[in-house]
């Protein structure tokens, strides 16, 4: 009888690669062909309709109906042309992926295709299927979807797509967007100020955002023949494979052809649609590649992340590959992330984290760096709430995989130079004295040169020109972490501005008003920057001396959504309300206790149906092997001990899951979701899973390979 895993794995054999080919050689010929972005928009409105919207997208004044009548009318007959039937409001609710509504243009009544502008504005999804943390009862399914003009409307898979945001009836939001779009308002008005103490002529900042997509790619029949994989995302049972990565040999080693082909279809996808991906790799483990687009402004950014998500999905089927991007789909082999690329760059073409050649650029980016430093030590727990997730616990702290400790890594000469601004910063300007000089600011364009000064262990790494964010985990939405991000550092820059006045009021000089605040702020957030290897069990322990926080699992860390300063500051920057922020705490625990009953279910299920049946069968053959050698007379000893062993793995087996499932059973009683969650975490998850996981991988490499019911790892991870 044949497994569905020598089924899976036949088919594979019978594989032919999907040979791709661009629409022409040089990308520029169809770059953003689906999208209607600012370049179509130009072409197809009256000019004074388009510098309206421009106002629009770039100051956010509103559009009057008349504006986005016209624009509706462009938008459909640009569609039309491209024989595109039906238009839907894309969002992004807080499930973690992305919603459709789709509605045709054909008008039945009027007997012809029409799209109005309150079609293009506004429309009402059923949102009682969204999670909405308790915002409101299912019964009032009123929620609103709402065009954001500042993201380009674009075509996918025949629809035309307007990006939007999603509110409840009473205004609360719904979804991932509305507090990134508030986050943004918040940085560039705390950033201005600041900024124009250095320069009068700025006159808008804006945060802008790469990211580094990791994922692995495995094949589509083996991919099905995983119940656990199809249910969870990730592999709940498999022995390591006889070679992992311990060889390294697949960093930046060769793709597979299958994947290379995957990979061209989808950046040529990415590049239809306006996404500007440049970069594919493998990375550590087999199996695993990266992608990056160039940085954009960071909503852009964010919904091109969303929408390379889904493309990579729907591109793989067609080469009969699946992408995993789960955070920690293979135990023992690294895990993936997202690692968000941060910056804050003015409307004179300035990035605020670039080191120049000028002392006085210098300052300010010293000004920038200090506060984002400070913002990271005041906030550190928030941060770690926002990457957490029931995918990301396995991976922070497992397999090279940054700690879930927040800290800042500089490399050797920024963190000289703070030094020395923290101790020489009293400098006296003498007469032909040079201030820059002494504090070390006129030596900082030495990092450029100094700019492979990387720390792989870092959660959050000052790299060279912007703040790398890697803690975050590879299925995450980015907005969440990102809104984060700019509202705690808007909050230090906020304060950072009213200290420096506080000391030019004083009658300090400007320059010396700045270093003064700056030094102080050095001084209080010096712990949480740290240079060494983040791995280790050192750091643990130091950081935990230095009083840093190490919330290991995402009940904890979900927890910090409890306290009334984390409201307070959502609030204080007008991006969350503290309902909404209780809302998000709500979601994102009942998220995570879902993860964890599936998990423990489908290890029940693969355990009691699959595991324990092939392993009494196998069971049997031994018991007859050791009664056919002892009635030749021989010696059946080695028999006899492997029945054994492979009897104590059974009954552990079967114990274990039993009392797993009773765990489960106490815990659904629960009604307060804090405890439920860290019940979930502590009682079912912790209790069990690495025991269930321990039996089963042991009875992998005692039952015979022909009648495992599993796809192995080593099939899964080695693609060629
Ligand atoms: P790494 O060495 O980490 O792979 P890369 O140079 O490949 O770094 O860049 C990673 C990502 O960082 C890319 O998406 C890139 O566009 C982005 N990036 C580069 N400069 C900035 C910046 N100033 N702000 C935000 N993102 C940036
Ligand atoms: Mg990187």
């Amino acid at each position: 009888m044949a497994t569905l895993r020598q089924h899976a794995l036949s088919l594979v054999q019978q594989r032919e690669r999907l040979k791709v080919t661009p629409p022409s050689p040089k990308i520029s010929d169809y770059f953003g062909m689906n999208v209607f972005g600012l370049k179509q928009m130009k072409e197809t409105l009256a000019p004074s309709i388009y510098k309206k919207l421009l106002e629009a997208i770039e100051k956010g004044s509103k559009i009057d109906i008349n504006t986005a009548e016209e624009v509706a009318s462009a938008v459909k007959t640009w569609a039309l042309a491209k024989g595109i039937t039906h238009f839907s409001h894309w969002f992004q609710p807080l499930t973690g992926s992305t919603a459709e509504k789709h509605d045709s243009f054909f008008d039945a009544l009027a007997g012809l295709e029409r799209f109005k502008a309150s079609a293009l504005v506004q429309q009402e999804p059923d949102a009682s299927s969204f999670p909405n943390g308790g915002i409101r009862s299912t019964f009032e399914a009123r929620g609103y979807t709402a065009w954001d003009p500042s993201s380009p409307i674009f075509i996918l898979e025949n629809t035309l797509c307007i990006p939007t945001i999603f509110v409840s009836y009473t205004g609360e939001a719904l979804d991932y967007k509305t507090p990134l779009l508030k986050s943004i308002e918040a940085i560039n008005d705390a950033a201005l100020p600041i900024c124009q103490l250095f320069d009068r002529n700025v006159k808008k900042i804006t945060a802008s955002l790469g990211v580094e997509q990791e994922y692995f790619v495995i094949d589509k029949a083996l991919f099905s023949a995983r119940p656990d994989l199809v249910m969870a995302g990730r592999t709940v049972f498999g022995h390591s494979p006889a070679r992992g990565q311990q060889l390294d040999d697949h960093y930046f080693g060769a793709i597979p052809t299958r994947i290379k082909d995957f990979m061209v279809d989808f950046e040529i996808e990415s590049h239809k649609l306006g996404i500007p991906l440049s970069t594919r790799h493998n990375e550590v483990a087999p199996g695993q590649f990266e992608c990056a687009p160039l940085f954009e402004e960071v909503n852009k950014a964010t919904d091109h992340n969303q929408l390379l998500m889904d493309l990579m999905e729907k591109i793989a089927e067609r080469h009969q590959l699946k992408v995993l991007l789960h955070e920690k789909p293979f135990a023992g082999v690294n895990g993936s992330g997202k690692h968000c690329n941060w910056s804050l760059i003015t409307d004179t073409g300035i990035n605020l984290f670039q080191p120049s050649n000028s002392a006085r650029e210098n300052l300010q980016f010293l000004t920038f760096l200090v506060a984002t430093i400070k913002a990271v030590y005041e906030n550190a727990d928030l941060l770690r709430a926002s990457i957490a997730s029931a995918g990301n616990d396995y991976r922070l702290g497992a397999n090279e995989a940054p700690p879930a400790i927040i800290s800042v890594f500089l490399g050797t000469t920024l963190s000289e130079i703070l030094d020395e601004l923290e101790k020489n910063g009293n400098v006296k300007i003498e007469k032909g004295d040079n201030m820059y000089m002494k504090l070390g600011i006129s030596k900082i364009p030495e990092i450029i040169l100094d700019n492979t000064d990387r720390n792989r262990t870092s959660p959050f790494a000052f790299t060279g020109n912007k703040f790398e964010f890697r803690a975050v985990g590879s299925q995450s939405n980015v907005a969440g972490p990102v809104s984060t991000l700019n509202v705690i550092v808007a909050d230090v820059l906020q304060r950072m501005t009213k200290d420096i006045e506080k000391e030019m009021d004083a009658g300090k000089e400007k320059k010396i008003a700045i270093v003064n605040v700056l030094r102080k702020y050095i001084k209080e957030s010096k712990k949480v920057r740290f240079e060494g290897d983040g791995y280790s069990d050192e750091w643990a322990v130091e950081a935990e001396k230095r009083g840093l926080s190490n919330l290991k699992a995402t009940p904890q860390a979900l927890d910090v959504y409890s306290r009334k300063e984390v409201k307070d500051l959502f609030e204080r920057h007008n991006v969350m309300t503290g309902k909404e922020v209780h809302a998000r705490q709500e979601i994102m625990m009942e998220s995570y206790i879902k993860k964890v009953q599936i998990e423990g279910r489908v290890m029940g299920d693969l355990a009691l149906n699959h595991i324990i049946p092939t392993a009494i069968l196998y069971q049997n053959k031994l018991i007859q092997n050791a009664n056919g050698l002892k009635g030749l007379g021989l010696d059946h000893s080695a028999a006899i001990d492997t029945i054994q062993e492979v009897s104590k793995h059974i009954d552990a087996l079967k114990s274990n899951v039993t009392a797993m499932v009773e765990a489960r059973k106490k815990l659904n009683k629960i009604d307060n979701i804090i405890e439920a969650a860290e019940g979930y975490q502590k009682e079912v998850k912790e209790a069990y899973f690495d025991k269930i996981r321990y039996s089963v991988d042991k009875l992998e490499l005692l039952v015979d390979d022909a009648s495992w019911p599993l796809v192995k790892y080593r099939e899964l991870l080695f693609l060629r």
